[in-house]
């Protein structure tokens, strides 16, 4: 297998001029595909500019995937969360405290109609070859990193809802512990929303391409995080995924852990039949010596990675989160690209 699709995130939804212009600079830098990050308040506000934006990627030639970028903050990502601003309930409580956190509860009837409205809409109106499902997760109500955060003890969520439905399903109150069926439930319950979205944006777009990103972690006997898509198996054969993917890793962790990454994010899609992807931290950080994104770029092709991708354009350029060097790191992750990109 070789890499045969190459693509960046990006955060520009707002005028489809300059968007084609960034467009022609992805694809300069050998980019076959883009990822529009759409956060709630674009969902919102920014309907007519996501609509002509994909379009124009599509015309240029750019298959185009749509990133539920932060929603409800059950997502990754940085936007805040208009679902939050707009409910006062409906939230992740914590089993420990009992405390509510920043972070719908997206097994609620009231947030997986919001989230489902919005992919109906997504589905029908903008003409795009995708979905991407960005690390879904459980909040961690430690705060832990979402990159590489350890295991915490406390964990959600055990808001009223759940535990109603945890009640229903076993017959007694949901415990305060991570039980085998507690670990069972919340599996359950964080992958039927995604299958259930899944499938309703199939029945509208039925060529629609649904890519799944969990989060590149240990997942070992040992050590599981406890985000609720921790069994990748489980993740890869479900109808929430026809590609396999994991999340970027940091430049910080010793290089066995990407190749170890990458090979069972491979073997877990094949196994699967299904696609996979991985990802290049184009963002934050960056190497010492920027050559060292080809070379990973590389080794991923070597090991049998099918789609590659970097967040973000431009290395995250004029944020916060910009990388030191950020548009050289761009220009780094476009020569990667051409270095392992079979046209
Ligand atoms: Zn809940």
């Amino acid at each position: 297998m070789a890499v045969t699709e190459t693509g960046v995130s990006y955060y520009g939804i707002s005028y489809v001029e300059h968007a084609r212009r960034d467009f022609q600079e992805m694809i300069d830098h050998n980019c076959t595909a883009v990822l529009l990050a759409l956060s709630e308040f674009d969902l919102d506000f920014r309907k007519p500019a996501i609509k002509e934006i994909a379009q124009a990627g599509r015309e240029m030639g750019l298959t185009v995937y749509l990133d539920t970028w932060g929603i409800g903050k059950w997502f990754g990502g940085e936007p805040p969360s208009l679902f939050l601003t707009n409910n006062v309930g409906n939230r992740q409580v914590s089993a420990f405290s009992d405390e509510p956190l920043p972070a719908a509860c997206f097994n609620t009837t009231a947030f997986r109609e919001y989230f489902f409205e919005q992919c109906d809409w997504l589905a029908k109106e903008v003409d795009a070859d995708g979905f991407f499902w960005d690390e879904p997760h459980f909040a961690l109500p430690k705060g832990y990193a979402s990159i590489t955060g350890g295991a915490g003890d406390d964990w959600a969520c055990r808001c009223p809802f759940c535990r109603k439905q945890f009640e229903a399903q076993y017959g007694y109150d949901m415990p305060r512990q991570l039980t085998m069926e507690v670990k069972r439930f919340r599996h359950d319950r964080a992958l039927d929303i995604l299958e259930t979205v899944s499938r309703r944006i199939k029945a509208i777009r039925e060529n629609s391409k649904i890519i799944c990103c969990v989060h590149a972690t240990l997942g070992t006997y040992y050590v599981t995080e406890n985000r609720g898509y921790d069994n990748w198996d489980k993740v890869a054969r479900s109808d929430a995924c026809d590609v396999f993917s994991s999340t970027i890793l940091s430049y910080q962790l010793p290089r066995d852990f990407f190749r170890s990454i990458t090979k069972r994010t491979i073997e877990v899609a094949k196994r699967n039949g299904v696609g996979n992807q991985r990802w290049i931290m184009g963002y934050y950080q960056q190497p010492e010596n920027l050559d060292e994104i080809v070379d990973l770029a590389k080794l991923y092709a070597d090991l049998g990675t099918e789609s590659l991708f970097a967040w973000t354009y431009r290395g995250g350029h004029g944020t916060v989160l910009a990388a030191p060097r950020a548009l050289e790191l761009w220009d780094a992750v476009g020569r990667a690209y051409g270095e392992v990109l079979k046209r």
